[in-house]
């Protein structure tokens, strides 16, 4: 991000608009929505800029060529006349004079942009694209336009109200972020709640107002990030990493998700890097205990569903012993993530009945199954925490009668932007994944193929529709 996005306050400042003609016009249209005192600098304007300049007190039309004089003062200058060349130079005096300057259609001499507009005042909002499309901004102005209803600056003026009474009733900041959250986070999706009336949102103030529990113990969440993709984060887990006060997650949540946390909040990363971890969890188990016995909202973010190879269990230990509350956010685990990527269906009618989730590592090391029946063929499993281990895992398998030609799926970084597939085989498996340079963190998926469907069988299924 070159270009820093940031509301400036315009009221009785003075912003100097060099030009007359359709450039100007442009920029004027949002500027006379401002306070500021607007300076134009034309020997002509437009019948539009003619009429806004009857229409507003705050524009002054100084019917002269320009000179860098005219800038003095100014906390923005836009060079907008329709010859190129006066606009950079028009630009260059601006950053002379330390003026912030836009030049019209002139990248290069813009020391800012003048963003896409969806204004709901109070409520605005600005898409700019740091001058690289601006089509592609309007175009997502307009449908910011029509998902935004006109009642939001409305409903903004209500809370601002509701604001100053909260402050004298809640002196403690993070209280009143906390109630703020409860009032939005209402079990409706976003757009629903932005058409509240102020009647509604007094209501809601209310209720959540009233509901503040005295003396307030704080809550763990045990949150599943799934396996790294935004699209896979539960709505569930946005809304308590939006409200949450402290954010306690692991080395596998992907940086993705942990941006989707409240700003204010205090992340403590626990990350353990894989077989070092016997110590590290009563660490972690104190941390979320401490933290929630302090008031805290804590949400403890673990990467895929925090029920699965998670140590779910030694933390809810943990907090039951402490007798802190607490609730379970499911995520999605990454061997779902992992299958979805190859197209194969985990179970299949007539293929396989069951799946076994497995891990290459558990507590003593390598961890131990059931060979017989996953060496059986036609056996499926997703095996996790499996790189490390893997040469046990073929050995094992081979030992017991697999068969050294079964197929299996490498997913690495499932989901993700980074996400890379690699087919092997049993026999093949420790050689590919040196070979390929897996380094984790992946999905061993024994029994299963990526999905192949070939272009006939396409043209003959689109034929048959
Ligand atoms: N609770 C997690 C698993 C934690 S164990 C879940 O439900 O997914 C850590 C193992 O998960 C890693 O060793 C790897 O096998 C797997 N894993 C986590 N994220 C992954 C991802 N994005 N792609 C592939 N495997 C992943």
């Amino acid at each position: 991000m070159r270009f820093l996005p940031i509301f400036m306050d315009t009221k009785s400042r003075k912003i100097v608009i060099i030009g007359g003609g359709d450039a100007a016009e442009a920029k004027l249209r949002t500027l006379i929505k401002t306070e500021a005192d607007l300076l134009i600098v034309s020997n002509e304007v437009s019948n539009e800029i003619h009429n806004w300049i009857k229409e507003h007190s705050n524009i002054v039309w100084l019917k002269r060529d320009y000179n860098p004089d005219q800038l003095r003062g100014a906390v923005l200058a836009y060079a907008a006349t329709e010859d190129p060349e006066q606009n950079a130079r028009i630009a260059q005096d601006a950053e002379t004079q330390g003026i912030p300057v836009n030049a019209a259609d002139q990248k290069e001499d813009c020391s800012f942009y003048t963003p896409a507009i969806v204004d709901r005042s109070p409520v605005v909002v600005a898409i700019g694209s740091e001058g690289t499309s601006p089509g592609l901004s309007r175009a997502l102005k307009a449908d910011i336009e029509m998902k935004l209803p006109y009642s939001v600056g409305l409903l903004a003026d209500t809370i601002a109200r509701l604001r100053e009474k909260l402050s004298h009733k809640m002196p403690n900041f993070s209280d009143r972020q906390r109630l703020w959250a409860k009032v939005f986070a209402s079990g409706r999706a976003l757009d629903d709640r932005l058409k509240y009336s102020p009647e509604d949102i007094e209501t809601a103030f209310e209720t959540a107002l009233n509901n503040v529990p005295a003396n307030k113990t704080g809550k763990v969440s045990l949150v599943g990030a799934g396996p790294g993709s935004l699209d896979l984060l539960t709505i569930g887990a946005q809304r308590r990493l939006h409200s949450a006060d402290v954010i306690v997650y692991d080395r596998l949540v992907s940086q993705d998700v942990l941006d989707m946390g409240r700003k204010e909040a205090k992340y403590i990363y626990v990350g353990k890097k894989p077989g070092a971890h016997t110590t590290r969890q009563e660490e972690i188990n104190r941390i979320i205990v401490d933290e929630a016995s302090k008031g805290n909202d804590v949400v403890r973010l673990k990467g895929g569903d925090p029920l699965i190879f998670g140590r779910a269990d030694e933390e809810i230990e943990a907090l039951k012993v402490a007798g802190i509350d607490f609730e379970i956010v499911p995520g999605i685990t990454s061997a779902a993530a992992a299958a979805a990527s190859i197209g194969a269906s985990l179970t299949s009618r007539g293929r396989n009945k069951s799946v076994a989730l497995i891990t290459g590592h558990d507590a003593k090391g390598f961890a131990e199954q059931d060979w017989t029946s996953l060496a059986r063929d036609g056996s499926r499993a997703a095996i996790y925490m499996g790189l490390g281990a893997s040469r046990f895992i073929q050995g094992r398998l081979l030992l017991h009668g697999a068969k050294s030609e079964y197929p299996v799926t490498i997913v690495e970084n499932a989901s993700r932007d980074n996400q890379k597939i690699v087919e092997t085989t049993l026999g093949s498996l420790t050689q590919a994944i040196e070979s390929k340079g897996i380094i984790g963190p992946a999905i061993l998926l024994l029994g299963y193929e990526a999905m192949r469907v070939s272009n006939q069988a396409i043209r003959e299924l689109r034929a048959g529709l």
